[in-house]
């Protein structure tokens, strides 16, 4: 059989490395880690987390949570991965991040016809590729992407939040709790009277940012902006956003506080938390100084500190096809973040229906689009059908879905009767390709 190559083995390129391999055929998986870094990412290991621990929502009202079950129903090797070390996180997925990747390295590592090389590759090796490589693609390898797709690429910035230590938390000030008590009680809540919220708002948007290239051009993930600029937005942003007390009264007092800090299990162990929504740009001491002004964190210890990174993503409505094959150069598959897909798990479903269709380009079959009624088609649908002068990279969502064909009033009700509607879809598209999918 003809092997496949696969670059990049993070989110996207994990998962199509297994559907590749599943199918029978030979892999050449090319990860640059250790041999040469990104700026998010600490290990070595495959499908590594760069920032929060969680894939957000599990149930199937939120599309998000669609995407996993239609994944899971597709054999995919990171929700087997994700489901296998699950950390508590009430209606949402988080993942105990070291042996979630570790799994992942071990599975395709153990595979006898993966071959893994660890290395950076700078152009397009000859033959059915796969190109996963992410928004922080290493810079060779982005000019020869913005060389086939011409002018095409944008960028945008990104942030990720501080991780605290557990230790160093003042549990006497902070609360256990999950909003409207959902769930179990995952998250530890620091609460804030009117006086400290104010005094921390007013340090938070005068404290001082690391420099970036171009900072008025700068765009953000939705869902992921900067809890400074965020706060720059006005004073009372914050409390309808990641500072929001409703559903978090303070269970020893019965009353609700005027903002609340969540912070969130970030290992299965529990001896590390991340602050939920403060993915910052702050200088690192500033980080220190600021976020101490939180009760609770007066004398926190932070492993890692917030980021921000450069974020690039083509412009996929003029140069992919929904199979992921590029309309540039046939063989050429493009899976991951840099596809115009947004988050972690939306990656890797790209990377499984790229993975899906090298295999089957590899065995000689005609491609497929996965049916536009499922989460993992209608992504796919989007981002090559979107409005290419306005594009931005997209998560999961209902919104992109094609609408029922009768009126449900009721969100919820409508969602999850789009779940089902999505499951059908994707049971009888694999049942039309039994022999060949799996
Ligand atoms: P990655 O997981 O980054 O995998 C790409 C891999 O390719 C890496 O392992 C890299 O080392 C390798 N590589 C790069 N260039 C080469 C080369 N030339 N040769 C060989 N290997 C190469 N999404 C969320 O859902 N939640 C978040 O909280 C979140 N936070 C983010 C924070 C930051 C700082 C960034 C940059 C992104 C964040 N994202 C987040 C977005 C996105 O979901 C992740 O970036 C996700 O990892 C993308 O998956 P991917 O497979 O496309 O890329």
């Amino acid at each position: 059989t003809m092997s496949v190559n696969v670059i990049g083995a993070g989110l996207a390129g994990s998962e199509a490395a297994w559907q590749i391999a599943k199918r029978g055929v030979p892999v050449n998986l090319y990860e640059m880690r250790p041999v040469k870094n990104t700026p998010a990412h600490h290990t070595s290991q495959f499908a590594e987390l760069v920032c929060t621990n969680s894939l957000r929502a599990n149930g199937l009202s939120n599309a998000v949570g669609l995407l996993k079950e239609e994944m899971r129903r597709t054999d995919s090797l990171i929700m087997q991965s994700a489901d296998a070390h699950a950390v508590p996180a009430g209606g949402a997925l988080a993942v105990d991040r070291e042996p979630f990747s570790q799994a992942i390295t071990d599975k395709l590592s153990s595979l006898p016809n993966v071959t893994i090389h660890r290395e950076e590759l700078t152009g397009f090796p000859d033959g059915i590729t796969v190109v996963a490589t992410g928004p922080l693609t290493s810079p060779a390898l982005a000019d020869a992407i913005k060389q086939l797709n011409g002018d095409d690429g944008f960028y945008f910035y990104d942030a990720a939040a501080p991780i605290l230590d557990e230790a160093s938390i003042d549990m006497d000030k902070v609360y256990r709790k999950s909003r409207y008590d959902k769930g179990t009680a995952d998250y530890l809540n620091c609460p804030m009277d009117e006086d400290q919220f104010h005094a921390f708002y007013e340090a938070l948007i005068h404290a001082d940012v690391a420099k970036s290239h171009d900072f008025e051009k700068e765009k953000f993930f939705d869902g992921c902006m900067p809890i400074e600029v965020m706060a720059k937005r006005g004073e009372k942003t914050m409390l309808f956003g990641p500072l929001k007390p409703v559903g978090l009264e303070d269970p020893r007092t019965g009353k609700r506080p005027y903002a609340v800090v969540q912070l969130r299990q970030d290992n299965a162990v529990g001896s590390l938390y991340n602050i939920v929504g403060f993915q910052t740009h702050l200088k690192w001491g500033e980080q220190k100084r600021v976020f101490r002004m939180i009760p609770g964190l007066e004398n926190v210890a932070i492993v890692r500190y917030g980021v921000m990174h450069r974020n690039t993503f083509m412009n996929a409505p003029l140069v992919l096809a929904p199979t992921y094959e590029s309309l540039k150069k046939p063989h050429l598959f493009f899976a991951g973040q840099m596809t115009g897909v947004e988050g972690y798990v939306e990656s890797a479903a790209s990377g499984m229906v790229a993975g899906i269709n090298a295999a089957r380009a590899a065995q000689g079959l005609a491609p497929v689009v996965f049916p536009e009624d499922t989460e993992v088609g209608a992504m796919a649908h989007y981002i090559t059908h979107a409005d290419p002068h306005h594009f931005q990279p997209m998560n999961a969502n209902y919104g992109i879905m094609p609408k029922l064909d009768h009126k449900v009033r009721d969100k919820k009700t409508r969602n999850l009767e789009m779940a089902d509607r999505a499951l059908a879809a994707l049971a009888a598209f694999q049942q039309a390709h039994a022999e060949q999918l799996v």
